[in-house]
């Protein structure tokens, strides 16, 4: 099929499917079921090509069916009617043998990398010396993919073979593999360009959203394997790893439920029907690419910019760095190439990387690092949380050295081990977390994790409630959760009490000056002055922070009294609910359920925990102590934000991210703490990540900058 086919005369292809789906029960005479076949393929063919290459349907998914099923009915009648690129051959039956080793047609080499903008710089500098002094350079950048590199030969047209990259001069053989991936054409009309034989070069990726869905699929079989005792499956760790495991998979038809996707960028060779080297056929790698996207093949084309200055080259690997988070693929760095074929020719090669063309690679997501130990904390709510001990790594600019494992069952799916080979990862502004471990990589000195059976702290036994992953020591007494739950309740978040620091409460509890919320209040400063470090002027400090928080809205002391899933946005809420705080010991569980956001989880901490005798006496204490419990009327500056919801993500050049939130509340709007469809505007700063992704998707909310904001208010 020709490229004028596929571009222009979309129409003609689908009257000719509704053509064909009439025709599908009619009776067909011998003589004319050649042609029938070979329409119906070519349909199916494009129908293909629309969706797996352009993300694109114009045909219903049951039509679909009923064409390919026709096809195949006749193919099983009349075998001799079957064709190398009938869309019925693209999954073949499990394969018995080996791979096959094979040579490629010229090797593959790789690319030098760089990883700023000096590198790039001397790059840039090698190439104009290769050149003549006024010669006029264009680089054309493109995104590298992180996937597992191919060579696919095409001859006559058909796809004949397709390899790994191997060693980079012999690969393994998995044409019928290549086959099963959708978005590479079993046939393309080079020959119109008097190729009779070309390999390209490409990259066998899998879509992060694919990834996630197997892995989804993986926890549902898992579930009934667990339930039957039976070993479960790993899930997949990185979509590069999936997409080059699943291109080595026996089955073809495996492999084509893995729904992997080919990128082309490259020729690496070409030749003529007479047999000579037409590999540099085209004028430029813009030309190259340009050719292969209209031959039907998945390329970087739409991605892809040419530049005349380094300069405006780094721009923009530093636009895609940014962006690489909300890119359906993974990336990892770009490519740049000198753009002329020709010039590409006289900058030349070294034995292993082309003169013309560099890697400029990402600061890394991922990294591989060794566990050498776990450490069990306590949270103020009891919770023990697993963190991991390792090797440290630098990951996109941090070192990383300390990461949660989040709870037992954590540690178990992931089947991870003392001494393990880990993959962490970080994406963005996100808190880092261990993909895995690399079991291939166990030498027999790995050892399982032991969780606890008693608190590290008071050696209390730990409990793990019904239908909950963690394990808690629940003794009330527990030293190092008093201590905790005491350095929250004086946090900037809670009560913001200014000179009480984190040390400070350790080194007050350590010395027994404080036992409880309460004994904050009752300190004997003459005590503290006794302790080294603390002079005449922090103690002032420390006793006019502790004053000021008496007078605290009162939301700031029911964030402080640490109620189970309640954060500062439920509590806000909550505190407008009632006169004084005590109130709430009235309520029962239905009444906290009325209130917006609040599930049965929640309200069910909140009634058990204010119907609680010893809560109650708290409050009475605090209260008694000076601490305000009532509610503070607010006077709002406008209504002008009312019945609308705001969200702000980033960083902004003129207010901090607080600061907008207040503004939000008080010109009558309500923040939100994750994007939804009940979200109306998203305030996106510098550096918005995943949730402007998440937020573009969703056609309701309004995307709107930190100006725009400020001018809905004035
Ligand atoms: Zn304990």
């Amino acid at each position: 099929m020709s490229n004028d086919l596929f571009s222009n005369q979309q129409n003609d292809f689908i009257a000719q499917t509704n053509l064909l789906l009439k025709k599908l029960d009619d009776f067909i005479p011998e003589n004319e079921l050649e042609q029938f076949c070979e329409d119906l393929k070519s349909v199916i063919n494009f129908h293909d090509k629309k969706y797996y290459v352009d993300a694109d349907s114009v045909i219903s998914d049951y039509d679909y069916d009923l064409l390919f099923k026709k096809l195949k009915q006749l193919e099983e009648e009349n075998p001799n009617l079957i064709t190398a690129d009938s869309p019925t051959q693209r999954v073949a039956k499990g394969l018995n043998n080996e791979f096959a080793t094979v040579a490629h047609l010229v090797p593959m080499l790789s690319l030098e990398n760089s990883y700023n903008i000096t590198d790039l710089q001397d790059f840039d500098t090698q190439v104009k010396k290769a050149l003549s002094e006024n010669a006029i350079i264009e680089y054309i950048a493109e995104p590298k993919f992180d996937g597992s590199s191919i060579a696919l030969v095409y001859e006559n047209d058909m796809l004949i073979r397709a390899a790994t990259r191997g060693n980079g001069i012999e690969g393994d053989e998995i044409t019928q593999n290549a086959k099963a991936i959708k978005s590479i054409p079993l046939k393309a009309n080079f020959s119109q360009y008097g190729i009779s034989k070309i390999e390209i070069r490409g990259e066998v990726i899998m879509e992060l959203a694919v990834l996630e869905k197997l892995n989804k699929e993986r926890k549902k079989q898992n579930e009934v394997l667990r339930q039957q005792n039976k070993k479960e499956l790993e899930l997949y760790k990185n979509a590069r790893n999936t997409a080059a495991g699943s291109l080595r998979l026996k089955n073809p038809q495996e492999v084509a439920e893995r729904k992997l996707d080919a990128i082309l960028y490259q020729i690496g060779y070409a030749e003529d029907t007479n047999g000579n080297d037409i590999t540099n056929i085209f004028e430029s790698h813009f030309k190259n690419l340009e050719t292969l996207d209209s031959l039907g093949f998945k390329t970087p084309f739409k991605e892809k910019e040419i530049f005349t200055s380094i300069n405006d080259v780094e721009q923009f690997c530093l636009h895609w760095q940014d962006k690489r988070d909300s890119y359906p693929i993974d990336i990892d760095g770009m490519v740049i190439k000198v753009n002329s074929i020709q010039q590409q020719q006289v900058i030349g090669r070294t034995s292993h990387h082309p003169k013309w063309a560099i890697a400029y690679k990402f600061k890394a997501k991922q990294a591989y690092s060794k566990l050498h130990n776990v450490e069990f904390q306590i949270g103020r709510t009891g919770a023990i949380t697993p963190v991991a001990k390792i090797e440290p790594v630098q990951l996109m600019g941090v070192e990383i050295s300390s990461i949660s494992l989040h709870n037992e069952d954590f540690i178990i799916d992931k089947d991870i081990r003392i001494n393990d080979t880990v993959i962490v990862e970080r994406a963005g502004d996100v808190i880092p977390y261990i993909v895995g471990s690399l079991a291939e990589r166990r030498t027999g000195n790995e050892t399982k994790i032991q969780f606890p059976t008693h608190c590290p702290s008071c050696n209390h036994t730990l409990v793990k409630p019904i239908e909950e992953s963690i394990w808690r020591c629940v003794n009330a007494n527990c030293p190092v959760q008093i201590e905790e739950h005491l350095i929250h309740f004086v946090s900037k978040e809670a009560m913001n009490i200014f000179g009480f620091g984190e040390e400070n409460v350790r080194t007050f509890v350590n010395q027994n000056m404080i036992t409880d919320i309460p004994s904050i209040y009752k300190i004997d400063y003459d005590k503290v002055a006794t302790i080294e470090g603390w002079k005449t002027k922090s103690i002032q400090n420390l006793k006019d922070g502790i004053e000021k928080s008496k007078q605290n809205e009162n939301w700031r002391l029911l964030v402080g009294l640490g109620v189970r899933h309640i954060g500062v946005t439920t509590a806000k809420m909550l505190a407008k609910q009632v006169d004084n705080l005590m109130d709430f010991s009235e309520w029962n569980e239905e009444q906290f359920l009325q209130l917006e956001d609040v599930g049965p989880k929640v309200a069910l901490a909140l009634q058990q925990f204010f119907a609680d005798e010893e809560n109650k006496n708290l409050l009475n204490q605090l209260q008694k102590l000076g601490l305000n419990l009532s509610k503070t009327e607010t006077v709002l500056a406008s209504n002008k934000l009312a019945g609308k919801t705001f969200l702000c993500t980033g960083t902004f050049p003129l207010n901090s991210r607080d600061d907008i939130k207040k503004m939000v509340e008080n010109n009558g709007g309500k923040n939100l703490s994750a994007v939804s469809a009940n979200l109306d505007y998203l305030i996106a700063g510098e550096k918005a990540g995943s949730k402007l992704a998440k937020a573009l998707k969703i056609d309701s909310i309004k995307i709107i900058d930190e100006n725009e904001f400020l001018k809905m208010i004035e």
